[in-house]
């Protein structure tokens, strides 16, 4: 249920509505807009609305909410939620693009790609170091030495970082490195780890499960929210589909509904999405014409030698040529970036 309030309430109106939900044991999550103030309730509401039959004072209306997500769900928060991280801001008119290797292999590589990101204006630099990987033989990762490396790239230029947690331990390890954790796509239904992730204070950024639906995902978001932590990022990466010439279905109509059913930002995976480097660039356009909040694109200093998922990887050339071509869009989107 949410609990509209009338643009005339006073604080007194609202501070005595909260009041009267804590004692029925439900909790409050309030929403200042600019004219108008909503007080989103989540638990069972049937001994409030026993107790308070009548609409309270400064009330417009009381409007129920089918969805199972509540926090992560628009009518509980109709503006679009903005993640500040030291100045880079993730949401609302803003425009992001986050871009490294698949998996953080050594320094040097993160220094380069690093160099990389900068000269495409990208924010934010990605880089795996928990490597959640189809076969136990492929390389699992570098772990903590792998976030250190992510941790200087930091420090030496002025990037934010994200990187994959795949434990409890690993969000234990990432939490005095990384600006934003990353779920991937096989853990967005591991409710111990988006648990464990809502109980931090790090923006967390969601991907999508291989074969998940929207109102899962959004569930799923709802796990993290629920346990304090409302900064989170929706990532669609593609779907499991019968097409085998890609590696995954990018499902760009994601982003609409997402931003009709929820205020979280959706940043858009092309490069995990398609398997392949040469379909990046157009659904990059794609996605930043779709609505996309901002890109996750994988980049490699020699694709050729990469670890992981090198035939998807762009090289610094490519990537600044791209972030080249996606700036007009950008623009003609209305985005800052
Ligand atoms: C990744 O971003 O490195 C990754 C493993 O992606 P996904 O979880 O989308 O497969
Ligand atoms: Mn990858």
């Amino acid at each position: 249920m949410i609990i509209v309030m009338k643009p005339t309430s006073t604080e007194a109106d609202v501070k005595n509505i909260v009041n009267k939900l804590e004692e029925c044991g439900l909790k409050a999550h309030l929403s200042k807009g600019e004219s108008i103030t909503i007080i989103g309730v989540v638990g069972d509401k049937h001994i409030f609305l026993e107790k308070n039959p009548q609409l309270m004072p400064g009330v417009e209306k009381l409007v129920h909410v089918s969805e199972s997500y509540k926090l992560s769900n628009k009518k509980f928060h109709p503006e679009p939620t903005v993640i500040d991280i030291d100045g880079v801001k993730i949401g609302g008119d803003n425009f992001v693009i986050m871009a490294g290797p698949c998996a953080v292999e050594s320094e040097q590589q993160m220094f380069e790609t690093a160099e990389a990101v900068l000269a495409g204006g990208a924010q934010i630099l990605r880089g795996g170091a928990y490597k959640p990987r189809t076969s136990p033989y492929s390389f699992q990762g570098l772990e903590v030495d792998g976030l250190k490396y992510m941790a200087n790239a930091r420090k030496k230029y002025g990037l934010k970082i994200i990187s994959e947690v795949t434990s409890n331990a690993a969000i234990e390890a990432a939490k005095g490195y990384v600006d934003i954790i990353q779920i991937g796509a096989r853990n967005m239904q591991n409710f111990e780890l988006l648990k464990t992730a809502g109980k931090t204070n790090i923006p967390v950024m969601l991907k999508r499960g291989i074969s998940a639906t929207i109102d899962e995902w959004l569930n799923a978001a709802e796990y993290i929210m629920s346990e304090g932590n409302q900064n989170v990022i929706l990532c669609e990466r593609g779907i499991r589909t019968y097409e085998t010439s890609t590696r995954n279905t990018l499902d760009l109509s994601a982003i609409p509904v997402v931003k009709s059913k929820s205020h979280l930002p959706i940043i858009v995976d092309p490069s995990h999405a398609t398997g392949v480097r040469e379909y990046v660039a157009p659904l990059a356009k794609a996605a930043i014409a779709a609505g996309a909040d901002g890109l996750m694109i994988e980049v490699h200093p020699n694709p050729a030698i990469a670890l992981s998922d090198g035939p998807q990887s762009l090289n610094p050339e490519d990537f600044k040529k791209l972030c080249g071509e996606l700036r007009p869009f950008i623009e003609l989107m209305g985005r800052k970036f």
